[in-house]
Order: C-alpha cells, then structure tokens, then sequence
C-alpha cells in the first residue's frame, strides 16, 4: 500500500484517485476550486459527452495527436470501459447520433456526482480550497508537494491531472506545465483547439448568429510544410469537411468549424483562405440550371429581390454585394458571365482567417507533456520515479465526440491502477 497524492480534481484526476484507491492505496486528492469537477459540469453543452462508442479504428481516426502513445491506456481501459464503469458507479447512459455516449439524465452534474460518491465510497481524502504549488522530488523519485499555506506533505506517488490552459476559470491554469518543467520535463508547444475561427472581413459581424446547415468549408493556405518548396505549399488544402457552422460576432464556429481549427492550431495560418461552398451538393451546372430556374420565375424582379429561395435571407444580402451585380438590375438582364460568377460564389464564398480563437473559448489545449517521457502503459515519468502525469496536461488530444473526456478517463485508469 501506497499514500498517493492526486493533484486536480477533474475527470482525470477523480477516475484516477478511484481506481488508485480501489488497489487499497491511501489517497488525497488536491483540488483548488471550491469543488470537483468544474469543467466537466460544463462539457457537452451541460451535458457531458462522456465517450464515443465507436469502433477502436474509428477512435483512433479522431485521435489527433501521438495515437500510437494512446493505445496502451486505451486497451486497459477503452470506451466500453468507460461505459461499463459509469454504468456500475450508478450513471445510466445512453449513445446518441455520431456514437456520442451520454447519461439518461442529460446532466453533466450527474456524472460529477456519482464520481464523487465513488470518491467517498472509496474512501479518499478530498481536500478543497487546496491549491499544490510545488512538488519535491529526491534523488530522481517523488518525495511530496508543498501547497499554497506552505505545508509540505509527504507521500509515495503522485498524479499530476491538472488539465490544460482553456477555459482557465474552471481551474485549468496550467500548473501541472509548470511542475513538469521545474523537474526536467519538456513540454511541446502549446496552442488553444476545437475552436473558433476569427476572420479578417468586417461584415462577418453582420452575419452574427446566422447558423448554415449542410455546408462544406475547406482551408488553403501556404507554409508549414517542411521539405516542401513554397510552390508546393501556397493554397495547400489543409481541411474540407461538411456539416454545421456558425457565424460569430467576428469569424466562424459550430462543430464543422472546430474540427478545421485543429487542423490548424499549430500553425500560423493568418492570411489563409476559408471557403464556404453553400450548395456542396450540385454540381457546377446543376447550380447553373438551378439559378436559371429561380431567374425565370422571378424575371421581372431586381435581383435583390430574387434569391429567397436560393438563399437564407440573411445570407443574400451579403451574397448580392459580394456578386459585384447591380442589386437593382432587373433578373432577366443579368448576363451568362454574371450568372456563372454568381454560382461560384455560392460555392465558393471566400474569407481571410485572421486566427484561431483563444485559450478562453477553446474546448481544449493542443500540446503538453512530451510523452517521449512517460511510459505508455502507467503515464509515470521517465525522469521521476513516482511521478504520474495524466488527461488535458500531456501532449494527446481528439476531436470532439467524446475523445477527450476518454483520454482523461483512460490516462487516469492506468496510473491509478499501476500504483501499489
Ligand atoms: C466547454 C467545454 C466542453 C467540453 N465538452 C467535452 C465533451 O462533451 N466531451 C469530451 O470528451 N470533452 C469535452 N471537453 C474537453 C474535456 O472537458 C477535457 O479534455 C477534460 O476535462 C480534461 O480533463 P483533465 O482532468 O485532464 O483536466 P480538467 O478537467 O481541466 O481538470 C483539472 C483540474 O485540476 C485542478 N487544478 C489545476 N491546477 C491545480 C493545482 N495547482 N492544485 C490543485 N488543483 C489544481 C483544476 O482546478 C481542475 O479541477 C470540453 C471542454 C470544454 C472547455
């Protein structure tokens, strides 16, 4: 039997301290805030997508950053892991569109709670209010922690589950970067994910709140590349995906916008181009035929008046400014030139990127803990016997279905239960 220290009471470092606890070591969790699990109330829109219950290859496809690293935990602990555990600790589940697993309830909160039951059942010693701002380390082994009131506590192991740097106000302030870094570890650089996507043109403002179904947006740009000319690299297509965005007060977001923007994070992608194809699914004269069609019946309107049912109304607006055509000329006096160059602008409606958004809205933290240091199978560092990193602080990260929470879940698992 071990005293195991876990720092951070999110979804990593509860699961952790459970299953830590569960091998019959004495563990005290460490958590800042005034309570467990802030972050996770607010997953999932308040209702915490819990996993995905897709096959192991498909995981693996929305795994974004070093997968291979990842197989190890995940095979000790998968998604229907995940699912089995919930379900016995006392949370109902069920899977939804794109395989996404949440609880019967639709409340974040349950999951919180039977976490923390768990906790208690499990007899770990939960400390609020209690921030870590050190750890001691002897001779290349953990020794203990010195918290915020300067009290030195001494124990066995220690798992550091403090998270990432988005959404700080939940706790997430990047501390755990901090302890690996003071002890030798390197930690990758660091970039906001699974996040909106800012725009350099000024009318995106007005567009605020319009929300565009079955859409496809791709993103080109140069650089980046290594051993690639800049030929090669000037409008490479770095993303093209279909499905939902969102215009904001300044750019783009919704789930199809988040997946592009980790596709980007790591680079530096001002200038480059996202484009909205509106109508994916015609072909260039099938759009032709189309806008002919609506032409005709509306022939003897101006042209600003005659796309209601080509376009959402709040769309056309700015579609006919971007057309370059006379708003006020009558439809059937447009010309063949006018209306080819009107339908590829409605499937290729172009926008500068300016950045991704911040650390303050990004879903989670690209980059971390090189996980050249940490042992796959139990997450203990490499450079300090005792020392166990797990969820958000290392350098892995998915896109958004679930991937995330069962990384936390499942990086947790293996440290918790390798300790002894
Ligand atoms: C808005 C939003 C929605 C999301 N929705 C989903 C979703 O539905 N599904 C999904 O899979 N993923 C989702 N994610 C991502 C997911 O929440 C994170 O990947 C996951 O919470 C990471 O878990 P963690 O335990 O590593 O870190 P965190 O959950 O961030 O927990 C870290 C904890 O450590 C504590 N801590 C930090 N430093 C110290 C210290 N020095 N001393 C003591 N305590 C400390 C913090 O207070 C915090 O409680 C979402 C993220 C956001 C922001």
């Amino acid at each position: 039997m071990s005293k195991v220290i876990v720092i951070g009471g999110g979804a990593s470092g509860m699961i952790a301290a459970v299953f830590a606890a569960r091998n019959g070591n004495e563990v005290i969790l460490f958590e800042k805030n005034e309570k467990l699990g802030k972050k996770l109330f607010i997953t999932g829109k308040g209702r915490c997508n819990i996993t995905n219950a897709c096959d192991r290859e498909s995981f693996f496809e929305n795994i974004m950053t070093n997968e291979r690293f990842f197989y190890s935990a995940f095979s000790g602990f998968n998604n229907w892991d995940t699912i089995d555990f919930f379900n016995e600790i006392g949370l109902e589940t069920k899977i939804e569109r794109g395989n996404r697993v949440f609880p019967v309830s639709d409340h974040s909160s349950d999951v919180n709670r039977v976490l923390e039951q768990e906790l208690k059942k499990q007899k770990v010693q939960i400390h609020l209010h209690t921030k870590v701002e050190k750890l001691l380390c002897k001779d290349n082994r953990f020794a203990g922690v010195i918290l915020e009131n300067k009290q030195e506590v001494q124990a066995d192991a220690c798992i550091v589950a403090t998270g990432g740097l988005s959404y700080a106000t939940t706790g997430s302030t990047g501390d755990g970067y901090q302890f690996a870094k003071e002890i030798g570890h390197n930690i990758t650089e660091l970039f906001p994910s699974l996040v909106s996507i800012r725009l350099k043109e000024d009318y995106v403002s007005e567009l605020e709140g319009l929300s565009l179904k079955n859409v496809e947006v791709t993103i080109t740009g140069s650089g980046g590349l290594q051993g690639k000319n800049k030929e090669q690299t000037e409008n490479h297509e770095w993303f093209r995906g279909f499905g939902e965005m969102l215009f904001t007060r300044n750019g783009v977001s919704g789930p199809l916008i988040l997946s592009a923007s980790s596709k980007i994070a790591s680079n530096h992608c001002e200038g480059w181009c996202l484009h909205i194809n509106l109508k994916p699914a015609l072909t260039k004269e099938q759009l032709d035929s189309r806008i002919l069609r609506d032409f005709e019946k509306n022939k003897n309107k101006q042209f600003r008046n005659a796309l209601g049912e080509l376009l959402l109304s709040r769309l056309s607006d700015r579609i006919v400014v971007l057309s370059g055509i006379d708003p006020y000329k009558q439809v059937n006096q447009i010309t063949q030139e006018e209306r080819t160059a009107f339908g590829e602008l409605l499937q290729d409606m172009r926008f500068t990127i300016q950045k991704p958004g911040g650390y303050n809205e990004a879903v989670i933290t690209r980059g971390g803990i090189s996980v050249k240091e940490i042992t796959p199978s139990t997450m203990e560092s490499r450079l300090v016997q005792g020392l166990y990193f797990t969820g958000e602080v290392l350098d892995l990260d998915a896109m958004t279905g679930g991937y995330n929470l069962q990384i936390a879940w499942s990086t947790g698992h293996a440290a918790g239960s390798s300790i002894y």
